[in-house]
């Protein structure tokens, strides 16, 4: 089955959502497309001296809450559509947890691990380079995502700061503490998802012992997540990797699997274990299936046979609006990615705020602080749940466009924008300096 198009699948979701709440159609509008997407090509020199170029992408979706933020992900398969929905997202996401930023994202379209770690670094460079004039501190604020991490934050900061000629930590979170990042930023998306869980746990009366959970995904996301579930009590009988997945009824070790998966880059490497495949894996008879690596791999094509009772969502839209429908109808729940995975924004807030005030809070203090914003935002969606009966990524999706509608309407009427008078010189969207243009080829769209 053709897999939708999905920052299509994620326009359709946000207008299905908004229409069942009652929320008035020019929110929807000005959601239904993004400020800006900035397109570059990247010049990398190999190792070999010759030139290859990759496909870059920065998406700034809606700032009415504040400068947008988001991820940088080198992947493969990276497109724009992915791009625009996972920037969408993001504006959701940092609404849910009321934090005052607004959404964005950016990716290459590259196999990283086809890279030597220098081809890496002038890559990372080359996407500052391109997008240093639409990114910043007070504007659009990249982190790392799938395949990008602390390491290649560093080196974008530091070519962000040597372009700009000024010290603006802030204008990247996810750094290397040195560089200004924030202790428990590396933590705070599995922290986050295991926090969500754990309060939807206790509301609802499960518990840890003896509840079974697989999850998809073993990178930082669902590395932490499955670390902090397993301390807690829960049995973790699979994990997987992009090279597939491994299995044990009677629980997995998750600090050997880590172990070995550093040492050998796979999970598939532990012994004495059951070797399955990623699919298998989304289809196994658990308790609480966490998809933590990528979107879109439950759809129309495979929802019929998802038994978890529960789907935790680390990763952003793991689950297609198609297969939401079915899972709902089968009394699935979903726990929606807008909110289990809110603690890495939340975290690189933190470090944004301590870069701004030049100080640095220890690791106590952002888990407190990380605790305390996923419990409100949990009780805020829960009481919807509760109130209105309905799912719980409804009630999640109601409270951010809500605030996003607040903040819309409260700018007043943007007429210098929307109707800009002929006479007035066009409003440059994207200012690229000589010294870029001739480094990259840039279009913004
Ligand atoms: P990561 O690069 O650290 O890890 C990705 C993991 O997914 C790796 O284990 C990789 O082997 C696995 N993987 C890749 N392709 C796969 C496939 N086809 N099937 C199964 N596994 C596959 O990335 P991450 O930061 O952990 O991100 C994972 C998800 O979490 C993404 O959806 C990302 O957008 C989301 N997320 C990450 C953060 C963050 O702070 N890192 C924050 C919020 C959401």
């Amino acid at each position: 089955m053709k897999q939708p198009n999905v920052f299509e699948d994620s326009l359709t979701r946000l207008e299905q959502i908004a229409e069942a709440a009652g929320v008035g159609p020019e929110v929807v509008a000005a959601l239904h497309q993004p400020k800006a997407t900035q397109i570059a090509s990247l010049p990398v020199r190999r190792d070999d001296g010759s030139t290859d170029y990759f496909q870059a992408f920065r998406c700034r979706y809606n700032d009415a809450l504040g400068p947008t933020k988001g991820g940088i992900r080198f992947h493969p398969n990276v497109t724009i559509e992915e791009v625009q929905a996972l920037a969408l997202w993001m504006t959701l996401k940092c609404a849910v947890v009321g934090i005052p930023y607004g959404g964005g994202k950016g990716g290459v379209t590259v196999d990283p691990k086809a890279l030597s770690r220098m081809e890496l670094e002038r890559l990372s460079r080359a996407y500052i380079r391109a997008m240093a004039d639409f990114i910043g501190p007070d504007t659009d604020i990249p982190a790392p995502d799938v395949y990008t991490d602390a390491r290649i934050m560093g080196w974008m900061t530091d070519e962000y700061q040597m372009i700009k000629r000024v010290k603006a930590p802030g204008v990247i979170t996810g750094k290397p503490i040195a560089l200004g990042g924030s202790l428990g930023r590396d933590e705070a998306t599995g922290r986050g998802a295991y926090l969500i869980t754990k309060a939807w746990a206790d509301r609802t009366g499960v518990r840890a012992q003896g509840t079974t959970v697989a999850i998809q995904g073993f990178g930082n996301a669902g590395y932490h997540f499955a670390r902090l579930m397993e301390q807690d009590g829960y049995r973790i009988q699979a994990v997987s990797d992009s090279r597939g997945g491994i299995f044990s009824a009677d629980g997995l070790d998750m600090e050997e699997v880590a172990r070995i998966k550093a040492q050998e880059g796979t999970v598939r490497a532990v012994p004495g274990v059951e070797s399955i495949s990623n699919d298998e894996l989304l289809r196994l008879d658990v308790d609480i299936l966490a998809p933590s690596a990528l979107e879109s791999v439950i759809g129309g094509w495979n929802v019929s046979r998802i038994q978890a009772r529960t789907l935790v969502e680390v990763a952003n839209g793991p689950v297609t609006s198609e297969a939401d429908a079915a899972l709902e109808a089968a009394g699935q729940v979903v726990l929606p990615d807008v909110l289990v995975n809110a603690g890495g924004v939340t975290v690189s807030y933190f470090e944004w705020v301590q870069n701004r005030q030049g100080r640095s809070w220890s690791l106590e203090k952002v888990r407190q602080e990380l605790a305390a914003t996923m419990t409100e935002a949990f009780e805020g969606v829960w009481s919807l749940v509760e109130q209105r009966g309905v799912s719980p990524r409804s009630a999640a999706y109601t409270l951010a466009i809500e605030r996003i509608g607040e903040a819309i309407q409260s700018q007043g009427t943007r007429e210098y924008f929307s109707a800009r008078p002929k006479s007035l010189p066009a409003e440059p969207v994207v200012e690229v300096t000589e010294e870029v243009e001739a480094a990259v080829a840039t279009t913004t769209v």
